[in-house]
């Protein structure tokens, strides 16, 4: 058996970050993952936006965009405390630019006055935040000459810079993504120079024994601790209802996109997200990762009790050229230009249920996201974003040191 003060089931960036925060403070912590290695999950194979709010203008609220920015602001500043220095510039990409199709869910006009919104709020955000600051990209602005943070182009202006089609309106915000595969290795690294062991175990049950917790594996492994943080993900609910009666609706789907490396036809094509009608993403980090997505083609399987759907197998080669007319990209975009791309995906797990193809669905709305003690000692932790994964990691290491006081000098992991 393993055990820790505090044991973090789930190695994605909630769980990595939160279990070296911890190490940090003095606590004997260890993570307990399910598969090979840490940081293969979603916090992998997604399209890495650190989102400001620009996506979430399905409704007239700002609750979504006040989360994210402040996710935002939590982002670089828990990274580079984690890993001791700054990602590598060429891990970051150019801003997005938003384009809302000629068959919208909500009219263009309104969206761009909640674009308007958001950026009002990213403004005075960035005015008392350094960390949100870091976003509006004052060396871009110094650089091409723009200081708006939010810009409105002609659909002529987008199609142009984005090699996009079907363009009602578009706005080019200062909202970016970063290289996946770059945070996440530098992450595993984070965690490797730590010396925080690692647990193989996918876990089943949790359950209370002699006022502390056991975590049981699917295969007989058990790990007990005074601390249990569950950063599980997709498993997060079902792991949570085997200990306490939750009954928030839970939406789990599975969606997949295509992932790049060596892209050398999209240099140069600034990178763009469609919202709220149709969804798309386009996306080059300067490093040449890339990432294409048409949601009515990766959306693979979806579930609305908590329980995380199976994946059906996929013909990767149908599903390339779906995405690819979808965004209306020729195939030269994926070969000849000695790129290589690989279909892959993860689970969205959001509070609600339903889809994003209808205009009253819960889930445009994403505040609900947080870290929650749902029993003294037991915390679920609803990363909700990429985004938010370092700001959760914060809140769940500062519940954690309340629960368990200033940590016992020269407590041990027994692994
Ligand atoms: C295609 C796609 C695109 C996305 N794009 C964006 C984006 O651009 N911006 C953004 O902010 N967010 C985005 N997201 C959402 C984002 O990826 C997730 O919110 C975030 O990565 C979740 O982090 P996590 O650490 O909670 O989960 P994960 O990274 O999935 O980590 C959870 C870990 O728990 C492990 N695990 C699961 N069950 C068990 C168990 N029973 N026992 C032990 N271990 C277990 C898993 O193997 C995994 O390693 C996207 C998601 C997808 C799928």
């Amino acid at each position: 058996m393993a055990d820790a003060q505090v044991a973090v089931l789930g190695g994605g960036i909630a769980g990595c970050l939160t279990a070296c925060l911890l190490a940090d403070a003095g606590y004997a912590v260890v993570i307990v993952e399910a598969q090979d290695d840490l940081m293969t999950g979603a916090s992998l194979w997604n399209d890495g936006k650190i989102h400001l709010g620009y996506t979430f203008t399905g409704t007239p609220s700002l609750a979504t965009a006040r989360l994210m920015q402040e996710g935002a602001a939590a982002f670089l500043p828990t990274l580079e405390r984690v890993l001791g220095g700054s990602l590598p510039a060429e891990a970051s990409a150019d801003p997005v630019i938003y384009i809302v199709d000629r068959d919208p869910m909500v009219p263009a006009e309104t969206l761009w006055e909640r674009a308007q919104a958001v950026t009002a709020l990213l403004v005075e955000g960035a005015a008392r935040s350094p960390g949100l600051a870091r976003w509006v990209r004052p060396d871009d602005a110094r650089r091409t000459g723009r200081h708006a943070p939010l810009e409105r182009l002609t659909p002529e202006q987008a199609e142009a810079e984005t090699g996009q089609g079907s363009i009602a309106a578009a706005w080019r915000t200062v909202e970016a993504h970063l290289a996946t595969r770059v945070v996440a290795e530098a992450v595993r690294r984070a965690v490797r120079e730590r010396g925080i062991p690692v647990v193989a175990a996918r876990i089943a049950a949790i359950e209370p024994a002699s006022g502390r917790w056991l975590a049981h594996g699917e295969t007989g492994e058990a790990i007990g601790a005074e601390v249990i943080v569950n950063c599980t993900w997709e498993n997060r609910a079902v792991l949570d209802r085997s200990l306490v009666p939750v009954s928030d609706p839970v939406s789990i789907r599975y969606k997949v996109a295509l992932f790049g490396q060596g892209s050398d036809a999209l240099r140069g094509i600034a990178p763009s997200t469609r919202i709220l009608g149709r969804y798309g993403d386009v996306v080059r980090t300067h490093n040449g990762e890339a990432y294409l997505s048409w949601y009515p083609a990766g959306l693979l399987a979806r579930s609305d009790d908590g329980v995380p759907p199976a994946i059906p197998v996929v013909d990767s080669t149908a599903l390339t050229d779906r995405i690819l007319d979808g965004l209306g990209l020729p195939r030269s975009v994926v070969e000849g230009d000695g790129s290589t791309w690989e279909v892959r995906g993860g689970y969205v797990v959001a509070h609600g249920h339903g889809d994003i193809d209808r205009p009253d669905s819960p889930l445009h709305e994403r505040d609900r996201p947080g870290v929650r003690e749902l029993r003294p000692g037991y915390l679920s932790v609803d990363t909700g974003k990429y985004t938010l994964g370092p700001l959760m990691a914060l809140r769940a290491a500062a519940i954690v040191r309340e629960r368990l006081g200033r940590p016992g000098s020269g407590a041990r992991v027994r692994a």
